[in-house]
């Protein structure tokens, strides 16, 4: 138990440590079972530090916990909620509807419940309807949270998507104030990385709860195989979270922050990005650029999200683009031909044919990639294994091109879907297939 976080936060934004000595991204690192330690932060406010962290604050009458991790970890971090409050556990509430927030709730109401009381499940009015929409798309989203995070997730915690909820006790649409043993608890809701978000104000203790809205990467308000995500909302939320003045802020992933000045710096600078990615998109969609033109034109400043709290390790600028793009227009790229394009397939054998065969476009994507040029030889290599599908050498090309592209990337999402990629010709190339 300690509070050597808040010093290793501190020193991380003042000194805009980007990386720790070792080479990998500054931050909190967490066992590979996703459950870190607890952190006393303030005598009544200790965080479990886990996959997603679970903060409580007390008083003498009661205690709140915000979120309650995923269903795997829910019962150790129930131990150790347990185990440190005082008072009894009078409000469950949950930042967001992701499985990582919410999917321990059901186990933590029975857990602090008994003796014919029972902890309110606190939350937004949005997010049973999330619920009902992770029951149709269950299959769906098994599949890609296996992708994405198959790598970072040896031990295999993310087994399933859906999972069961119990109803909150108390929902609301735009802000709602709860008592908690006497501490008045403002929350507040924002559409941002989901539709349901809410963060918490504290203003007795000046302590803000954010959620996801601040995750030690860049904001996840890209992600490109998830629903719609709002980041000029976003941003304002965090100007908010700003303006009210926290002293101590605690986010759903990461390290915690300290310091009203310096938290409110972090959190400007980051809806700052956000914005300005955001206006940038707008303005060319304005001016009739198409979606490949504004990709181009929004290569966000490097020098920028060069801070430790906006490395965009998970999700990145790229992809928040493609998501305004949706937002603000639809799905429709302006390239005619792709409007109601041909199957893939027939494209890929009409200009393997023009090539000499697929297996001169996998050698011509074999060789950009030793040049350096992965991008395009990522198309190149997929035209040759769709042109070709049961290739073996075709595919032997498209795994090493993939491999390469994967080890190349900064951010977990795109690193898994290239790591899957690989994964697939891997499967399908020839032990013997040149590589
Ligand atoms: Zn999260």
């Amino acid at each position: 138990m300690s509070s050597d976080i808040l010093a290793k936060s501190s020193e991380g934004i003042d000194h805009n440590l980007t990386h720790e000595p070792d080479g990998r991204p500054f931050g909190l690192s967490l066992p590979s079972d996703g459950l870190g330690d607890t952190h006393r932060l303030r005598d009544d406010v200790f965080m479990v530090a886990a996959f997603a962290h679970v903060h409580v604050v007390q008083t003498e009458e009661a205690s709140v916990v915000f979120d309650s991790g995923i269903p795997e970890l829910a019962p150790m971090i129930a131990d150790r909620v347990s185990e440190e409050v005082a008072a009894p556990v009078s409000h469950l509430v949950l930042t967001h509807g992701h499985r990582d927030h919410a999917g321990g709730a059901g186990h933590m109401i029975g857990a602090f419940g008994g003796a014919g009381r029972r902890p309110a499940l606190v939350a937004h009015e949005s997010l049973p309807g999330r619920m009902a929409r992770y029951r149709l798309t269950d299959g769906y989203n098994r599949i890609i949270n296996e992708r994405q995070f198959a790598r970072s997730n040896p031990d295999g915690l993310i087994d399933g998507f859906a999972f069961a909820l119990p109803d909150p006790d108390v929902t609301f649409r735009d802000r709602i104030g709860i008592d908690v043993g006497g501490l008045e608890i403002e929350l507040r809701h924002v559409r941002a990385e989901t539709d349901d978000h809410l963060w918490a104000w504290i203003p007795q203790r000046r302590v803000a709860v954010t959620g996801d809205l601040m995750l030690w990467h860049f904001p996840n308000a890209g992600n490109p195989a998830k629903v719609q995500r709002y980041p000029l909302e976003w941003a304002a939320a965090l100007r908010d979270i700003a303006a009210v003045g926290p002293e101590l802020l605690l986010p759903g992933h990461g390290l915690p922050f300290e310091g009203r000045e310096r938290i409110r710096r972090v959190l400007e600078d980051t809806a700052a990005v956000l914005e300005d990615l955001t206006m940038l998109t707008i303005e060319l969609m304005n001016a009739g650029a198409t979606l490949d033109e504004v990709l181009e034109a929004t290569r966000i400043d490097q020098e920028r999200i060069k801070r430790p709290y906006l490395a965009p390790t998970y999700d990145e600028p790229e992809f928040v683009v493609r998501n305004v793009w949706r937002l603000y227009g639809g799905w429709y790229d302006g390239v005619p031909s792709n409007l109601k394009p041909a199957r893939f397939a027939e494209l890929a054998s009409e200009l393997a044919d023009l090539a000499g065969g697929a297996l001169a476009l996998a050698r011509r994507a074999e060789a950009l990639t030793a040049d350096g040029q992965t991008a395009l030889a990522c198309h190149l290599v997929d035209l040759a294994a769709a042109a070709e599908p049961k290739n073996a050498a075709v595919h032997g090309a498209r795994r090493d091109v993939y491999r390469q592209r994967r080890d190349e990337q900064q951010s977990l999402i795109a690193a898994a879907v290239y790591e899957a990629a690989a994964h697939d010709s891997a499967a399908r190339a020839s032990p013997a297939a040149p590589s």
